[in-house]
């Protein structure tokens, strides 16, 4: 199956978190951590993260701010 690996998707984290991520591959950073067990437990914040940005692209600023602040904390870990 088409998509990102695991070190991938952890690899452009930190731009999904800044918000600086080109819409397709923030899809594809989403649809494999739905179908991936690893990444979810992990990244359960980002798909919601994600979600909201898509549902935000016209406000981008607008990304709730506890989201944020969950993630970074996570991938400071
Ligand atoms: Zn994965």
């Amino acid at each position: 199956m088409a998509g990102l690996t695991c070190g991938q998707v952890m690899a452009v984290l930190s731009d999904v978190v800044d918000g600086d991520i080109a819409p397709a591959l923030g899809a594809q950073v989403e649809a494999h951590v739905a179908g991936c067990g690893q990444c979810a437990r992990f990244g359960q914040q980002f798909v919601t993260l994600l979600g909201a940005m898509r549902q935000q692209l016209a406000r981008p600023d607008d990304v709730p701010a506890d989201v944020l602040a969950c993630v970074r904390a996570r991938l400071r870990r």
